[in-house]
This record gives C-alpha cells, structure tokens and sequence, in this order.
C-alpha cells in the first residue's frame, strides 16, 4: 500500500514564495467562496497554512460569482507568505443555461423542499455545484495549471503534513485524492444513475477496465438507498476537499459526460452535487488505482471527520468520523470503498 512515508521531504529554498527555479509541482489551492465567509476562509487558511503550506508556498486562488472586496484581499493575503490572487466567475460559467426551465425548476424545488432537500430553493446551490462540476477548470486563470487542492471556508486541518502532496501525486500518477467518503441523500439524485447508464450505453468505450462500478452500484449494503437512487448506492467521495489532477475533468470523456448530465438538467431540476457527480465519473471512467486515499491528512467539514491513527495531529481523536449523532456513522462509505478498490 503506497503510504507517502517513504517519500522525500523537499522542504527549503527552491519552495520560497518568488523562487526563480522553484520546485513546486503546477499546481494550486483553489477556493470558491463568498465575501461574507471572510472569517471562515481565514480560519481554513490558518490550518492548511501551519500544517503544511508554510512548508511549500503554493498559491492561493480564490474565485467568487462577485468581486471580492478589499477587505477579502487584504486579510487572506495576510495569512501566508504564497501569491493569493481574486478571480471572478464569467457569468457564462455561472449563469443558469437557457435550456433550463424557470417554471419547471420553480416546481422541482417545491418538491424538492416538501422531500426536505438541502438548500433546494436556494438557485445559488444549485450553480455552485454545477460550476464544480463542470466548469471551474475552465476558468482562463487556471488554464496553466493542471493540479489543486480544493479549501473551503470553514473547515479544519489537524495533521502536520511534511511532503509534497502534488508531488505525491504526480510522482505516483493519481488522478484524484479525497479524505471523506460518504452515502448521499438519494432524494438529491434520484436520476443521476439512469442518465449514467443512458450515458455508459451510448459510450460503452469510456468505462475504464479497472473501475469503480461496484462501488457505486452496491445495492446490499444498504438497499433502501440504493433502490430510492434508481440503482446508485449514492457513495461518494465528499468534494470539500479535493486534491486532484484537472487533466481528467478537460479529458473528451468528462466533458461529454457533463455536457450529458448538463442537457439533462439535474443539477437544477433536481439537486445533484458535485461529489456525486465527481465520483461516478471518476468510479466508471478512471481507473481505481489512480484514486488515493490520503489517509494522513487530518480534515474536518461538519459534521465529518478523518482523524488518522497515527501521526502529529492535534485536535483530532484518532479513528473519529463524526462527532454528531451516532446515526451519522450510517453515512461512513469508507467499507464499500475499501471492499471494491480493494484496499485494507
Ligand atoms: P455545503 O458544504 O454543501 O454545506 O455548502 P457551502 O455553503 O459550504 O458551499 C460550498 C462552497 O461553495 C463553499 O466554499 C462556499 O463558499 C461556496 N459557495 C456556495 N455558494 C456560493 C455562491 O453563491 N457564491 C460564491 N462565491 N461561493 C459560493
Ligand atoms: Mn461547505
């Protein structure tokens, strides 16, 4: 099993904020965010920064549907000695497409609401999961760039992390690194799958030989779920945190299957995530061994946790998964993952 132990620690000079020959992977954290989430950010920043950006200075990129106020530039850029630098979402990117409905969405999140869906009347939800699905990496200021680590306002790190995670993964050649692996609420997806399958159908050359499938098709594990998805056992890696290669996401493959999902108009009509949406693709189209684990890296995003077992980590009971209900410990997709990737 590949645990980064081994690996070299390429702290020092070359990873100076303006190194001229710096040895910095291409590479950046990446952060969609609100003005009004300033407070949140900044805590956000202060983890990642104390436990490993201060090691390696990669830069900040911070996107928002609006310009960020001065107040948001100076503050963030106050957290770290890295280049943050503010970008704005082209309306074309965020705006909801023509094709979709206003009467049909207004009476899906009625429904939507009445199943007690999450921020189902909420429009800017639901644009903000199709942008991270689908479009943030075709932002022009990340054109250059081929991998990030997405940061959200509000969440934790605990663990001291002394490599390079984007060297990491380049020098292992993975795709995708996640910390969380979840259950969704079906009543968010509910034809997720049958479009998939509509899609897989039409596409039988892009189901990777060694995929994923069993992971999100397991339907004993929790039958229920996996009847009320239409065939998804709604697992998926939870995409608050994210480290990952956007080589897969500009790959004819994923922009056929968004382009698919996008006509189909779930994430309006109904209220598909990105996670969801994310990790089927990645389960079906990429090969498992390009997913990683980074069970080092100690992360929380309420209500959920992944506390490693071992290493320098304050604040984090070793093992915990959440600190909620103990119904919450249902939502832990972690076995289906590990049965199926075949991981111990
Ligand atoms: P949750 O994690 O699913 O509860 O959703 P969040 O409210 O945390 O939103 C996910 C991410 O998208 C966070 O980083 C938010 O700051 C960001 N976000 C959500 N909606 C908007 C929006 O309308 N504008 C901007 N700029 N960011 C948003
Ligand atoms: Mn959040």
């Amino acid at each position: 099993f590949d645990e980064p132990a081994g690996i070299l620690h390429r702290t020092g000079p070359e990873y100076a904020p303006d190194a001229q020959n710096s040895a910095r992977i291409n590479a950046t954290l990446l952060s969609l965010v609100r003005n009004s989430e300033l407070n949140d950010m900044l805590r956000s920043m202060r983890d990642l920064e104390s436990t490993w950006n201060h090691k390696f200075n990669y830069p900040w990129m911070f996107f928002n549907d609006e310009e960020f106020s001065q107040e948001f530039k100076q503050k963030t850029q106050a957290e770290t000695k890295a280049k943050c630098s503010y970008h704005v979402v082209p309306p074309e990117h965020w705006d909801i497409p023509s094709w979709i409905n206003e009467d049909l969405y207004q009476e899906s999140a009625k429904i939507l609401a009445e199943n007690k869906v999450q921020y189902a009347d909420q429009k800017s939800y639901h644009q903000m999961c199709r942008w991270n699905s689908g479009m943030f990496y075709k932002h022009p200021a990340l054109q250059d760039f081929q991998y990030y680590w997405r940061v959200e306002p509000k969440v934790h790190f605990f663990c001291d992390i002394d490599y390079d995670v984007f060297r990491f993964m380049r020098d292992h050649n993975k795709t995708y690194g996640f910390t969380i692996n979840l259950f969704d609420d079906p009543k968010t997806v509910p034809t997720l799958w049958p479009e998939t399958t509509r899609f897989m159908a039409a596409h039988p050359e892009y189901i990777h030989p060694n995929n994923a499938q069993g992971w999100l098709t397991d339907a004993e594990h929790w039958p229920e779920h996996t009847q009320d998805a239409n065939g998804y056992s709604t697992c998926h890696f939870w995409s608050n945190f994210e480290i990952a290669d956007m080589t897969f996401w500009r790959s004819k493959v994923y922009e056929d299957y968004f382009n698919h999902l996008d006509r189909a108009g779930g994430f309006f009509y109904e209220r598909w995530g990105d996670a969801p949406v994310h990790s089927v693709a990645l389960g079906l189209f990429e090969d498992k061994n390009r997913i990683h684990w980074f069970r080092d890296i100690g992360y929380q995003h309420i209500p959920f946790f992944n506390c490693p077992k071992r290493g320098k980590c304050k604040g984090c009971v070793a093992g915990r998964f959440t600190d909620g209900e103990s119904w919450l410990n249902d939502n832990d997709c972690r076995p289906l993952w590990f049965k199926y990737a075949h991981m111990d």
